[in-house]
């Protein structure tokens, strides 16, 4: 898989792009992420991106012509053009699977007050939020759109079995509480069964006990 992602602010990329299973993933070969920057595609001496909004606020608009540039520059190749954004569809593990059949993805890192809605509708690009919150660039939710979905690339995690039984693998389903050793540490016990070697009646624990913790945390999941 390839991303291209374009940012006013590529120094953010650099360390997670270098650690764990993203910078091993990219290592072997297995995802290509090429981080731009954006004010390459600027066209005046101060190399601005932003402008002021039509109709007035206190606000900087992100212009369009960086951006549609930034993008064509990739013609033919530019695969699903995606948009940080608040108001966008919110990021979920459906569109996560979605997203990772795809072999190339292409992302664009709002600031200021956002993007001209032109680039929505001309470029075109799919809004995407990863939350109903407001952060203040695009750049980290990209991070979570490229460290989510590359993890569902084949050969990015080593065993199948490390995602297939994920919060979310089917819908309204969590994962299972875990645990590891020791089996007694400051008086709390790790759960019987799961020490049993009774196959049967650990699904049987696990399956009950994430049921338990969706109605505990998610309750909005069994709506
Ligand atoms: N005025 C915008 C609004 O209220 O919808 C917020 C703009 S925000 C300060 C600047 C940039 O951060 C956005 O263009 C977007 O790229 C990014 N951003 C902020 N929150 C985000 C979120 N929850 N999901 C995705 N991108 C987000």
């Amino acid at each position: 898989m390839r991303v291209d992602v374009f940012t006013i602010f590529p120094g953010i990329f650099e360390s997670p792009l270098g650690q764990s299973l993203l910078g091993k993933a990219i290592a072997e070969g297995l995802v290509e992420v090429r981080v731009h920057d954006l004010r390459r595609w600027s066209t005046d001496r101060h190399r601005s991106v932003d402008d002021e909004a039509y109709g007035g606020g206190p606000g900087m608009v992100m212009k369009p012509e960086p951006l549609f540039a930034a993008v064509e520059s990739l013609d033919p190749d530019r695969g699903r053009v995606l948009l940080l954004s608040p108001a966008g569809r919110r990021l979920d593990q459906a569109l996560v699977r979605e997203l990772a059949l795809e072999p190339h993805l292409t992302l664009l890192c709002g600031r200021y007050e956002g993007v001209d809605e032109r680039v929505v509708s001309g470029l075109p690009a799919e809004e995407i939020s990863i939350g109903d919150y407001v952060l203040p660039g695009g750049e980290l939710p990209a991070l979570v759109v490229i460290e989510a979905v590359t993890r569902l690339v084949p050969g990015v995690i080593g065993k199948e079995e490390s995602h297939r039984r994920d919060s979310f693998s089917a819908p309204g389903l969590l994962d299972h509480p875990h645990y590891t050793r020791p089996p007694s540490f400051r008086g709390m016990e790790v759960p019987e069964v799961l020490l049993s070697g009774n196959h049967a009646e650990i699904e049987r624990w696990r399956r009950e006990a994430a049921e338990e913790k969706g109605r505990r945390n998610r309750p909005d999941l069994g709506d």
